[in-house]
């Protein structure tokens, strides 16, 4: 598998770092995972074909996740380049029907065709299989129905992605043992928020995973000109890497 950090920031403009997007290849499958304003174009900085994405996994719907899939579809609808009929599976959380009907009650007659089929799976805790991949998902704290993702490969490499979260059991108990574990790491120690991890949160919760890397994102400015890294190393041995815009991760 390999991960491709499309967005490291948030919706907060600043230099070099997009909304929340990345992207996981793997043997039969192209993921995206979140995407935020600004994702696809993104991709095609880091020479990924947006063309090829088959399932989408959105962790929440605040607009730093999500709001490029209006994009999306549109330019499906009109690139001449997409191989036709297109599937494509949404993975998303509990309400996320609900929101795609509502975008489609604005957008339906722009942005949706007949060669494109879409198929919607909400998911709150539990297991879905694709062909060789194994994703599980589970609750995290963050809005009402937030979901964790954690993705195994058939060859036994493991990815975690947190979405955006606050301290809790069930997201430890999910990225037990991880081969990489993405984590948002939102505010510095001293500006701690309610629904977002500080470096010594996500420090504590790597330890107790026992995650082999593990790679913060999620950065708003103010974390920005901190020291990261040693807030985590109190807490967390393994190797700490902050996430940039293109980054790639191969497991
Ligand atoms: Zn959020
Ligand atoms: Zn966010």
């Amino acid at each position: 598998m390999k991960l491709t950090v499309l967005g490291s920031g948030v919706l907060i403009p600043v230099p070099k770092r997009g909304n929340s997007g990345y992207f996981l290849q793997t043997e039969d499958h192209s993921i995206l995972i979140d995407g935020g304003s600004g994702t696809l174009r993104r991709m095609v900085d880091f020479g990924i074909d947006y063309k090829t994405i088959d399932t989408i996994c959105y962790s929440h719907m605040h607009p730093d996740h999500t709001l490029d899939l209006v994009p999306l579809l549109f330019a499906y609808r009109h690139d001449p380049e997409l191989v036709k009929p297109k599937f494509l599976k949404i993975v998303a959380p509990i309400g996320f029907q609900d929101y795609f009907n509502r975008l489609i009650e604005i957008y339906g007659g722009s942005v949706l065709c007949d060669w494109v089929d879409i198929e919607i799976q909400e998911v709150s805790r539990g297991e879905v299989i694709l062909e060789d991949l194994l994703l599980i998902c589970g609750h995290t704290e963050h809005t009402a129905h937030s979901v964790t993702y954690r993705f195994e490969s058939g060859r036994g490499e493991s990815v975690f992605y947190s979405g955006d979260s606050d301290v809790n059991d069930e997201l430890i108990a999910s990225a037990k043992g991880v081969d990489v574990m993405i984590l948002e790491c939102s505010f510095p120690d001293n500006l701690k928020r309610k629904g977002h991890l500080t470096p010594s949160e996500c420090g504590l919760i790597a330890e107790e995973t026992g995650c082999k890397r593990l790679v913060l994102t999620h950065f708003y400015p103010e974390i920005l000109d901190t020291d990261i890294i040693s807030a985590v190393a109190k807490y967390y041995r393994g190797e700490v890497d902050l996430a940039y815009d293109g980054m790639e991760i191969e497991l």
